[in-house]
């Protein structure tokens, strides 16, 4: 089975569609949330990801958006977003948004975990080894993407002896579109995706990951798209500069 994972979409229909064209050959699609959010496609977002499949985590923006929790914690420009697209989603699709599941999920069996944050929080940034080693503690299953963050990568801790090393995976390496990585046995991963709609690793490419279950790898993998056309859309709704300008700076 080959999964295609996606995260952090955040209503960038430009950035999917490049994902959906350039993605190797998948059986299903694992979704880690925040599909909108930011970006100026909403409805547009929210109807493509729904034909894609079943396997779903709520984000924060999905729960903000979709009016499960207040977002006043939110920055102003996350918020005035939060607030647009409040209006502009279809009633059906703001529905199908607070219905979707709280992380994590195990789509394939209890091997695999999809959480949004992490495993106890669905709000937390796994950024440190700190934060990770935690996780991978508290992790039973050997493999569990992540997403919120929108950095690309992950981390591996692999029995050593009488410990364990943790080391950070780092997904790309000057301009590959792809890298690929064999899972180890006895090994237990962290991955991240990345996002397809707002990176914020300083690589404006829209970011995804393909699990191979038979192969026991994982490949992340970079993507091209037509930022101009997100930002005229950002531009067009009335929602911040500097949604728009961010997507080119992948921060
Ligand atoms: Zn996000």
């Amino acid at each position: 089975m080959r999964a295609l994972i996606l995260s952090d979409i955040h209503s960038n229909i430009d950035a999917l569609e490049a994902v959906l064209h350039a993605a190797p050959a998948y059986d299903v699609v694992w979704n880690l949330g925040d599909v909108v959010g930011y970006g100026a496609t909403p409805n547009e977002v929210v109807e493509r990801v729904r034909g894609l499949g079943e396997v779903f985590v709520r984000g924060n923006h999905d729960r903000a958006c979709s009016g499960l929790i207040h977002a006043e914690e939110f920055n102003p420009v996350a918020l005035f977003a939060v607030r647009w697209t409040q209006q502009e989603l279809t009633r059906e699709n703001m529905d199908w948004l607070r219905e979707l599941p709280r992380g994590p999920v195990h789509p394939d069996k209890l091997r695999v975990n999809c959480v949004h944050g992490s495993l106890q929080n669905e709000d937390q940034y796994i950024l440190s080894l700190r934060d990770a080693q935690q996780q991978l503690e508290a992790s039973s299953a050997r493999l569990t993407f992540f997403g919120h963050t929108h950095t690309q990568g992950g981390f591996v801790v692999n029995p050593d002896g009488d410990g364990a090393t943790l080391t950070p995976i780092y997904s790309s390496h000057d301009e590959m579109d792809f890298y690929e990585f064999q899972i180890r046995k006895g090994s237990k991963y962290l991955i991240n995706p990345g996002s397809v709609g707002q990176p914020r690793d300083r690589d404006w490419r829209a970011a995804f990951a393909l699990y191979d279950s038979k192969a026991q790898s994982v490949t992340f993998g970079r993507v091209p798209y037509m930022v101009q056309a997100a930002q005229i859309r950002i531009q067009r709704a009335g929602l911040p500069e500097s949604l728009g300008t961010r997507l080119r700076l992948g921060r």
